[in-house]
């Protein structure tokens, strides 16, 4: 499978904004976006021009895509699976990438960042209502458990980001305080997902 394997602090330089891509760096005085508020590459902070409608509805779908670390034909297909649910398609294709195991992995306080929830997944850390998934874009739906394996509890790294996690676990999802498991207590929606997105303008470049 295709990955970016480039420095993921450019990601933020390009799309102008903290994508919190990298666990504690992001919310130390190191980040790149804060320390190089200019876009990467030799000509990043040379003379900007107005972005043209088609370039701002472009720049959303990078951003989305970056970060829930999706790649454009998966992420295309979101698109698509949104538009056919009812509701508001830039709503649905939010509540879809929530959804994804590795993002649910990461809200609920396992990894410090997608990328790392990702990682865990990948190597069969999680089980999904007792049945081991290492599917990363596994989609969870209410009511099921995600729990640490046995042995990925023993990891000291495992255990540092759970005893030391401050972050809110949103309103969807529930998990006691220490504890290994978490559970979908409901399906996300618009306001569960705090990032500076646009849908609208993602769903614009889509029906273009
Ligand atoms: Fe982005 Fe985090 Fe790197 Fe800052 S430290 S530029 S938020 S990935």
């Amino acid at each position: 499978m295709a990955r970016y394997t480039d420095s993921v602090c450019r990601l933020c330089r390009r799309e102008g904004t903290k994508l919190f891509l990298k666990g504690s760096r992001c919310y130390s005085e190191k980040c790149s976006a804060v320390k190089r508020a200019y876009p990467p590459g030799e000509h990043g902070q040379g003379r900007r021009t107005k972005p043209t409608e088609y370039g701002l509805q472009l720049r959303e779908k990078q951003k989305a895509r970056r970060i829930y670390g999706v790649l454009e034909t998966q992420f295309r297909r979101y698109f698509h699976r949104a538009t056919s649910m009812h509701g508001v398609a830039g709503e649905n294709l939010l509540a879809l990438l929530e959804r994804r195991l590795d993002n649910t992995v990461y809200r609920l306080g396992f990894a410090l960042s997608r990328a790392e929830a990702r990682q865990m997944v990948r190597h069969g850390h999680f089980t999904v209502n007792g049945k081991k998934v290492s599917i990363s874009s596994f989609s969870l739906r209410e009511g099921d458990v995600v729990a640490l394996r046995e042995e990925a509890q023993k990891i000291s790294r495992v255990r540092e980001i759970i005893s030391d996690w401050r972050a809110t676990i949103p309103g969807w999802l529930e998990r006691e305080e220490g504890s290994y498991q978490g559970r979908v207590v409901r399906l996300p929606k618009r306001e569960d997902v705090e990032l500076p997105l646009e849908e609208h303008l993602i769903v614009e470049l889509y029906s273009r």
